[in-house]
């Protein structure tokens, strides 16, 4: 039978940009329908702008500080349209740099809706019916919103990034990473901030130790916090307050009302349960190590399969799709000691395991940590103590967990992920010389 595609994929985000590239690389005949813009989440939506404003607040804070250092700063304003209006720019920039690159590549770029409406057969929201030998779903996931009266008050991050103007007040309900982002991001521009979380931590699944430094630094600065605490009902005001109306009566009151509570896989609408697919409760597609669904000729990748909801996992798992059916060279995503981040005010960065799931699958760890303060914070009189903790397994001396939080924690644990990821013992690492004087000589130091 002949196709119009050798693959046709649904969604032209990090996942489904980088299988359609590398399938069309490998001689495939490729489309990619997108409903919304070139690029996905993480470029239109996501980490991009999101990494663009924690730059552009954290401004607040380096301004402050440089008079420490000797730099007459007088008092600044801060212009939010400025700072959005270039995100939004380098955003669209960063757009036609991949749609120059599927173009290059000869993949066709749909700009509509797409589902799948019988076996290899793809239907188009301007009426057009396609066909394709594979078919490859990457649609993404999208913010959930909580389902209370008043909900649509709140606004979600696919919003946040548009703001006509700041807010004098923000609630942020959630406590994951995509709130403490904002939390971080609002507070340094001088928005008074409010986080409202479910339940009684911050960033479930981290190390506590970390969390717990994050939440202690945070308050300092003067974030609120109410946990263990879920608005019931909320309402908007004349006025445009909106009044958050949580269990035992209490109420608050904000500007604007930020919803961070968890993203759902993007598959509603897509008609793949009328195709025999039995999508997991949350609307996740069930795949293989291989990203592989039950059906021959459907494959999924990235947030939709949600297996590890972050932009290099998408990429990988499209590039590993293409290269597999499309370039004779099969090869699977390995999903193990994955490095993440949170980039809050300081942020912080995980691989491995933590301390407690360590305990409970090795049985004897060793714990090191280091609490100290920056020589530069030391100087510009910031109170803020950096934490540095590996988890070890104590039978191999394998280091299987690193956990950081303080300035540039990210970019330091990602040459430090190398080393874990590499299986790599505390003594090894022990034998490196120390960096001085650099924050992260302290790796190397701990005993
Ligand atoms: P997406 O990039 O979401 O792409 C899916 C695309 O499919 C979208 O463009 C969508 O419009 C399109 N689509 C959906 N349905 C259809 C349809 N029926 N027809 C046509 N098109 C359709 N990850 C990190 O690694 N680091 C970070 O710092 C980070 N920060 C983030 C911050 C925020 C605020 C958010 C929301 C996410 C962040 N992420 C981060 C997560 C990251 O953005 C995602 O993991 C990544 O984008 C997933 O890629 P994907 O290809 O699976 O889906």
């Amino acid at each position: 039978m002949a196709f119009d595609y050798d693959l046709f994929v649904i969604g032209a985000g990090s996942g489904g940009v980088r299988a359609a590239r590398v399938a069309a690389g490998h001689g495939a005949k490729v489309a990619v329908a997108e409903e919304y813009r070139v690029g996905g989440t993480c470029v239109i939506r996501g980490c991009v702008p999101k990494k663009l404003l924690v730059y552009g607040s954290h401004f607040a804070e380096d301004l402050s500080d440089a008079r420490r250092f000797g730099w007459m700063v007088p008092d600044c304003d801060f212009d939010w349209k400025v700072l959005r209006d270039n995100v939004l720019a380098e955003v669209a920039r960063i757009e036609s740099v991949y749609e120059d690159t599927l173009g290059n590549n000869k993949v066709e770029i749909i700009t509509e809706r797409a589902g799948v409406t019988g076996p290899q057969e793809i239907h188009l929201a301007g009426g057009r019916t396609v066909t394709a030998r594979i078919i490859l779903i990457a649609t993404g996931a999208t913010p959930d919103v909580p389902d209370v009266p008043g909900a649509e008050h709140g606004i979600t991050s696919n919003e946040v990034f548009h703001l006509e103007r700041l807010p004098k007040r923000a609630v942020i309900c959630g406590g994951g990473y995509i709130a403490n982002e904002f939390a971080g991001i609002f507070h340094e521009l001088g928005v008074e901030v409010t986080q409202v979380i479910r339940s009684d931590k911050l960033l479930r699944g981290w190390e506590p130790a970390l969390s717990d430094r994050l939440l202690a630094i945070a308050t300092q600065k003067g974030v609120q916090f109410r946990f263990n605490t879920m608005p019931q009902r909320i309402d908007k005001r004349a006025d445009g307050t909106i009044v958050l109306h949580c269990a035992g009566g209490k109420t608050i009151e904000t500007d604007l009302l930020l919803w961070a509570v968890g993203r759902l896989p993007n598959s509603e609408g897509l008609g793949l349960e009328a195709l025999g697919l039995h999508m997991k409760p949350n609307g996740a597609i069930p795949v293989d190590e291989a990203s592989h669904t039950d059906l021959p000729w459907l494959h999924s990748v990235g947030d939709v399969t949600d297996r590890l909801q972050l932009t290099p996992i998408a990429i990988r798992e499209g590039h590993a799709l293409a290269d597999t059916l499309f370039g004779g060279n099969p090869w699977v995503v390995d999903h193990a000691l994955v490095p993440s981040a949170v980039f809050s005010h300081p942020p912080l960065a995980s691989v491995g395991m933590t301390e407690r799931q360590a305990r409970d699958t090795l049985g004897t760890v060793k714990i090191f940590t280091t609490d100290f303060r920056p020589m530069k914070a030391v100087l510009a009189g910031r109170n803020e103590r950096s934490l540095y903790k590996l988890v070890v397994d104590a039978s191999t001396d394998v280091v299987v967990g690193a956990h950081m939080i303080g300035p540039d924690a990210p970019e330091i644990l990602q040459a430090l992920a190398i080393a874990v990821k590499a299986g790599l013992t505390k003594a090894q690492i022990d034998q490196t010389v120390a960096l001085h004087p650099t924050m992260s000589e302290e790796l190397v130091l701990m005993r």
